[in-house]
C-alpha cells in the first residue's frame, strides 16, 4: 500500500470510529458515505452485513440482511466474519470483490479490521434498540409509561408543554367485550381503538398504555373535541364483516395545561391526571372529569383522609352502626347489617365520604377487619349477657379478593372472639372481572365450608350476569334499593318482580334494601320477598339503640300513613 492510500485509509478509519463511538450524534447518511469511500478505496465490489437475534433465528434465516455497498462488479468472497454477542445475537459480514482483483495481505488485514469494527458497532446499535424496545414499549408493542414520561420531558425541553391537553382513559366494560367476542378479538379491538386515537393526535402527540385497559395521552388542545368523541363511543370492526363490530367507550380524566403552568417533573402532571381519572371512575355517570378546583379540593381531601386514617383507627373513631333486617310478615328482627360510621369531633361522617377513598389503597381492608372484630365482640357480649343474638352481616370490599389469606384472616377474627359461625354473614358485591370472579368464587366457597353465610350485595346493579351468580354458592341476595318502586311508581314493579323471581329460582334467601314506606313493604310481601331492611323500620343505629330493638325483638307492622 502506498503512502497516499495508507493516509486515506487512516482518515476513513478514524471517521468510522468517531461515528460509531458517538451514537448520540450518529448520522446514517454520513456513515453510509464513509463505508462507500472505504469500499472504493480498497476496490471492494460488495459489502453485506446480517443481524440475527439468536442462532436459531440465524438457522431459520429470520433476521436483517443489509447490502451496505454494491457496485455490481463482482461476487468473489474475500472475507467472511461471524460474531456471536454476549446476548447470543449473531452478526455477520461478507466482503466481495471482482474476480480479476487481487489483494495484498496487508490490504486484507486492513479490510478485516474495518469489517470487525463495523460488526461490533452493528451489534451494539441493535442491542441498544432492543433495550429501548423493552424500556419504552410493553410486551405487545404498545408504548408504555416510561415512553410517556420521556415524551413530557422532551416537550418541556423544547418549551412546547403549553397548548397541550393530557387525557387518561379507562375503557368501559372491556372485560365484558373480552368475554363476548373472545380475548383475541378483544386484543384486536383494543389495538384498533388505540390506533384511531394515535391517528387523531398525529405526530405531535403521543398515546401510551399504562397497563390493562388504561391509556394516557397528550396532544394539541385543539384536538380535544375529536378525542372526546372517541371517548364517548367509537365503533370498532374486528372481523371481516361489518356485523362483527363493537362500540368502545371510556371514562376519562382531562387536564388542559394552563398557560402559566410551571413544569418541574413529569410525575406532577401524571398525579393531576390520575386524580381526575379516579374521580371519573368513581362517579357512576360522570364519564369525563376535568381537573379543576373541585378535583384539587378532592385531592386534598383524599390526602387528608389517608393521613388521618391510622390515628382515627387508633382512637377508635370508627363505629359499627346496626340496621335491623325484619321479617315482612311477623315484624321480627331476623338479623342486622353492620355499617361503618366515622365519628370525628362529634360529627358523623357517612361511609360514602371515606370508603371509596380508603378503597384506593389497602386501608379499606384494615377497616373491614376492624369492623368485623367490633361486630364479633358485640355478638360475644350479647351471648355472655344471655341476650339472644341475631345474624349480623359485615361488608367486605372487593379489594380483599386478591388477598390469598383472606379466609384465614376472617376465620381467625371470628374464632378468636369465640363467635358461633352461624351468627356471621359476609356481604360482597358482584364482579365482572374474570380474575376477581375466580377469587370471589374461592372465598365464598371457603366461607360456606366454614358455615358462614354470604350475601351478594347490591344485586342487579348491572355488574354480572345470572350465570355468574349461579356459579357461586351464595346464601342471600340483597336486592338494591333502585329496584324497589317508590309509592308513586307502585304499578311499575316489573323489574323488581323479575329480580325477586331470579332469587327464588336460585333458591336464595332474599333481602330488599331501602324499604322506606308501608307501601313498599306491601310490594315485598306481594312478591314473597321475606326480609326487609330500610328506614321504614330504622336507620342504621348506634349499638345501644340497636340493643334496645333486640330486646323488643321486633316491630309492629301497621299502616302509619
Ligand atoms: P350497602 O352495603 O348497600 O348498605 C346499605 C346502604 O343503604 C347503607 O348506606 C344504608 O344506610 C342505606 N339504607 C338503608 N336503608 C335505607 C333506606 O330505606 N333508604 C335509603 N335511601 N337508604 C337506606 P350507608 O350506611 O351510607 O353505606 C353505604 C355503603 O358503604 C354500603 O352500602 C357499603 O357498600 C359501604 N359500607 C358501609 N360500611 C362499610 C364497611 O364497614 N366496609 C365496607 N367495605 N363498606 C362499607
Ligand atoms: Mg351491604
Ligand atoms: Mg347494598
Amino acid at each position: 500500500m502506498n503512502e497516499e492510500k495508507l493516509n486515506a485509509y487512516r482518515d476513513l478509519f478514524e471517521k468510522m470510529i468517531d461515528m460509531t463511538t458517538d451514537p448520540e450524534n450518529f448520522d446514517r447518511d454520513r456513515f453510509v458515505a464513509v463505508l462507500k469511500d472505504i469500499c472504493e478505496l480498497f476496490h471492494i465490489a460488495k459489502g453485506v452485513t446480517e443481524f440475527y437475534k439468536s442462532v436459531v433465528d440465524e438457522n431459520d434465516g429470520v433476521g436483517e440482511v443489509l447490502i451496505d455497498f454494491d457496485n455490481g462488479r463482482g461476487e468473489k468472497v474475500i472475507i467472511k466474519r461471524r460474531l456471536v454477542t454476549k446476548a447470543k445475537a449473531v452478526v455477520k459480514g461478507t466482503i466481495y470483490a471482482a474476480n480479476e482483483d487481487t489483494f495484498t495481505d496487508e490490504e486484507l488485514k486492513k479490510i478485516d479490521i474495518m469489517l470487525r469494527a463495523l460488526l461490533s458497532f452493528i451489534s451494539r446499535n441493535r442491542m441498544q434498540k432492543a433495550l429501548e424496545q423493552t424500556m419504552f414499549y410493553d410486551p405487545v408493542g404498545y408504548r408504555n409509561f416510561n415512553y410517556f414520561m420521556r415524551h413530557l420531558d422532551t416537550l418541556n425541553e423544547k418549551g412546547m408543554i403549553h397548548g397541550n391537553t393530557l387525557v387518561q382513559i379507562n375503557l368501559r366494560q372491556f372485560s365484558i367485550i373480552n368475554r363476548e367476542i373472545g380475548r383475541d378479538a378483544g386484543d384486536v379491538v383494543m389495538r384498533k381503538y388505540y390506533d384511531r386515537i394515535e391517528e387523531i393526535i398525529g405526530g405531535d402527540g403521543v398515546v401510551c398504555r399504562l397497563g390493562g385497559d388504561n391509556f394516557i395521552m397528550i396532544f394539541k388542545t385543539e384536538l380535544l373535541d375529536d378525542i372526546l368523541a372517541i371517548i364517548k363511543g367509537y365503533p370498532v370492526v374486528y372481523g371481516t364483516t361489518e356485523d362483527k363490530r363493537v362500540k368502545v367507550s371510556a371514562v376519562a380524566g382531562v387536564y388542559i395545561v394552563p398557560d402559566d403552568y410551571v413544569y418541574e417533573r413529569a410525575g406532577d402532571l401524571f398525579e393531576l391526571i390520575y386524580v381526575a381519572v379516579q374521580t371519573a371512575k368513581s362517579e357512576s355517570k360522570g364519564r369525563v372529569v376535568y381537573y379543576d378546583k373541585d378535583t384539587e379540593n378532592r385531592r386534598k381531601r383524599i390526602l387528608s383522609i389517608w393521613r388521618m386514617f391510622p390515628e382515627a383507627l387508633e382512637e377508635q373513631e370508627f363505629k359499627a352502626y346496626y340496621q335491623p333486617k325484619v321479617d315482612v310478615v311477623s315484624g321480627e328482627i331476623v338479623g342486622a347489617e353492620a355499617l361503618c360510621r366515622w365519628i370525628r369531633n362529634g360529627e358523623v361522617i357517612p361511609p360514602i365520604d371515606f370508603i371509596p377513598l380508603l378503597e384506593q389503597n389497602t386501608d379499606i381492608c384494615t377497616l373491614d377487619f376492624y369492623m368485623l372484630d367490633i361486630v364479633c365482640k358485640d355478638i360475644r357480649r350479647w351471648m355472655d349477657d344471655d341476650r339472644k343474638p341475631v345474624r349480623i352481616s359485615v361488608n367486605l370490599s372487593r379489594k380483599h379478593l386478591i388477598d390469598t389469606n383472606l379466609l384465614e384472616s376472617i376465620m381467625k377474627i371470628i374464632d378468636d372472639n369465640r363467635v358461633p359461625h352461624k351468627y356471621v354473614e359476609i356481604e360482597l358485591t358482584e364482579t365482572i372481572n374474570d380474575i376477581e370472579f375466580r377469587d370471589l368464587k374461592r372465598v365464598v366457597t371457603g366461607l360456606k365450608d366454614e358455615g358462614i353465610c354470604t350475601a351478594v350485595d347490591d344485586f342487579g346493579m348491572g355488574y354480572s350476569s345470572l350465570n355468574l351468580i349461579k356459579e357461586i354458592p351464595w346464601d342471600v341476595i340483597k336486592i338494591d334499593k333502585s329496584f324497589l318502586p317508590t309509592d308513586e311508581e307502585k304499578d311499575s314493579d316489573m323489574m323488581y318482580k323479575h329480580v325477586v323471581a331470579i332469587a327464588h329460582e336460585l333458591g336464595l334467601e332474599c333481602v330488599t334494601e331501602g324499604v322506606e314506606t308501608y307501601g313498599q313493604l306491601g310490594i315485598l310481601r306481594d312478591n314473597k320477598c321475606r326480609i326487609a331492611q330500610g328506614f321504614y323500620f330504622d336507620k342504621p343505629l348506634p349499638v345501644e339503640e340497636f340493643e334496645k330493638r333486640l330486646e323488643k325483638a321486633g316491630y309492629d307492622i301497621e299502616d302509619d300513613e
